[in-house]
C-alpha cells in the first residue's frame, strides 16, 4: 500500500503487534528473528519494513521510532538500503542458492539475487546499526534452504537480525518457527481501514466503505480494491463466478467451464503495494493462474457464500461484505439452502488448505468446481 513505510506511526492498525516491536526498539533488547503471521494483504511486509527500518536506525526514539534522518533511515527514504535484504520467493520458492553461494544457480537469476545471507552476513553494517533479512513469503522455504538457515539464526552475529513472513506458524518448519519470536498479525477493523482510505489516500467515502469491507481486514487488498479499478471489478467478477456456482446446473462440464473461468480470474495480477519489493520473481507478467492469486481468488468466493449463509440465517443485509448484491445472495440464499452453503463453504476452505499445501492450481480449480456441481 502506497511505498513501504519506515515509521510504526504509518501503520494502519495492528496496535498491538507494533506496542510490542516499539518496546523492543527501545530497550534494545532485540531477539535474533522474528515470525510476522497473517493473511496476504493484512499489513506483514508493511509491519517488517517499519521494523527493519527502526532495527537499522543509528538513532530511534525512546518510542521506538525510526529517527528519520539518520544514514540508515536516508538510505531507506530514497529506496536502496545495502543492509536491509528482502528474499523474495523465486517462481514459487525460496531456494538454496538465494540465501548461500555454492550452489547451482538458474541462468535466468540475477546476481543481485544469489547467495544474499552468505555474502552479507560476515560483514558489519556500515550505515545503520544492524543488518536486517526480510523473508517475504518464509511458507515457500524449501526443506534445504530452511535447514541451511537453522544454524544462523540461532547463533548470528550479533548484528542480524531476520524477519519471516508467513500466513500461520504452522506453515515454517517447526524447528525454524521454535528459534524465532512470534509476532501475530491479526485482521485490522473495518472502520479503521475506511478512516486510512479516505484521510491518508483521498479516496471517495462510499468507496473506502465498500473496499474495507471486501478487504476483510487486510489494509493491503483495502488500497489495491479503492485504487485499482481492475481489482474491484475482478472481485465483482469472483461474485458473478459465486453466483453461477449457486444456479448452475449439476454436472462435469459446467463445472469445467467455472473451472476455467476461475483460473483466468486467478491470472489477473492484483498489487496489494504500490512497490512491492519482490523482485525476485523471474517475470511479474505471467499468463498462467498464480497460487497466490488463486488463493485471493478462493477468499472471495468464501466471503460471498458466507453472505449468502448469513442471509439463509436469515442475518441483516447490514451484515453482508458483498453489499449491493443482496438480490442474488437472496436468490442463492433460497435456491441453496444452508446445509448446502455450509458443505459449500467447507468445501472452498478445504481446497484452499491444498492449493496453499502446493497442490497443482489447474487440478485444484477443477477438483473444487466438480465438487461445488457435484449432488
Ligand atoms: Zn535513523
Amino acid at each position: 500500500m502506497a511505498a513501504l513505510p519506515i515509521f510504526f506511526s504509518q501503520v494502519v492498525g495492528h496496535e498491538m503487534a507494533l506496542r510490542l516491536l516499539r518496546r523492543t526498539i527501545a530497550s534494545g533488547e532485540v531477539a535474533h528473528a522474528y515470525l510476522l503471521t497473517g493473511a496476504a494483504g493484512v499489513g506483514k511486509h508493511t509491519v517488517a519494513h517499519a521494523f527493519a527500518a527502526a532495527l537499522a536506525c543509528l538513532y530511534p526514539s525512546l518510542e521506538g521510532e525510526a529517527c528519520g534522518e539518520c544514514e540508515s533511515c536516508r538510505r531507506l527514504m530514497r529506496g536502496s538500503h545495502p543492509e536491509i535484504h528482502t528474499i523474495a520467493p523465486y517462481s514459487e520458492q525460496t531456494l538454496i542458492w538465494q540465501l548461500w553461494d555454492g550452489h547451482s544457480v538458474p541462468r535466468e537469476a540475477k546476481a543481485h539475487q544469489v547467495g544474499v545471507i552468505g555474502r552479507t552476513i560476515n560483514f558489519a553494517p556500515q550505515f545503520g546499526r544492524r543488518i536486517v533479512y526480510i523473508f517475504t513469503r518464509a511458507e515457500t522455504l524449501t526443506e534445504a534452504a530452511a535447514n541451511s538457515l537453522l544454524k544462523t539464526i540461532e547463533e548470528p552475529p550479533p548484528y542480524a537480525v531476520f524477519l519471516l513472513l508467513a500466513p500461520m506458524p504452522e506453515d515454517v518448519i517447526e524447528t525454524i518457527r521454535s528459534r524465532c519470536q512470534w509476532v501475530p498479525l491479526y485482521p485490522v477493523q473495518t472502520s479503521v481501514i475506511a478512516d486510512w482510505l479516505i484521510t491518508q489516500h483521498g479516496v471517495e467515502p462510499s468507496l473506502a466503505q465498500r473496499g474495507a469491507l471486501l478487504s476483510q481486514g487486510c489494509p493491503g487488498r483495502a488500497w489495491s480494491f479503492a485504487t485499482q479499478p481492475q481489482a474491484m471489478k475482478l472481485w465483482d467478477s469472483l461474485a458473478d463466478l459465486a453466483y453461477a456456482v449457486a444456479t448452475e446446473p449439476h454436472g462435469t462440464a459446467p463445472a469445467l467451464v467455472l473451472a476455467e473461468r476461475l483460473r483466468a480470474l486467478a491470472s489477473i495480477d492484483i498489487s496489494l503495494h504500490e512497490k512491492d519489493g519482490g523482485d525476485a520473481e523471474p517475470s511479474s507478467k505471467t499468463k498462467a493462474p498464480s497460487r497466490g492469486a488463486l488463493l485471493l481468488a478462493m477468499d472471495a468466493l468464501c466471503a460471498w457464500f458466507r453472505d449468502a449463509l448469513w442471509m439463509a440465517c436469515g442475518g441483516e443485509t447490514s451484515g453482508v461484505v458483498y453489499q449491493g448484491d443482496e438480490p442474488r445472495l437472496r436468490r442463492a440464499a433460497t435456491a441453496m439452502g444452508v446445509q448446502r452453503l455450509m458443505r459449500t463453504l467447507e468445501t472452498i476452505l478445504d481446497m484452499r488448505r491444498a492449493v496453499e499445501g502446493n497442490a497443482n492450481v489447474q487440478l485444484a480449480s477443477e477438483v473444487l468446481m466438480m465438487r461445488l456441481l457435484s449432488p
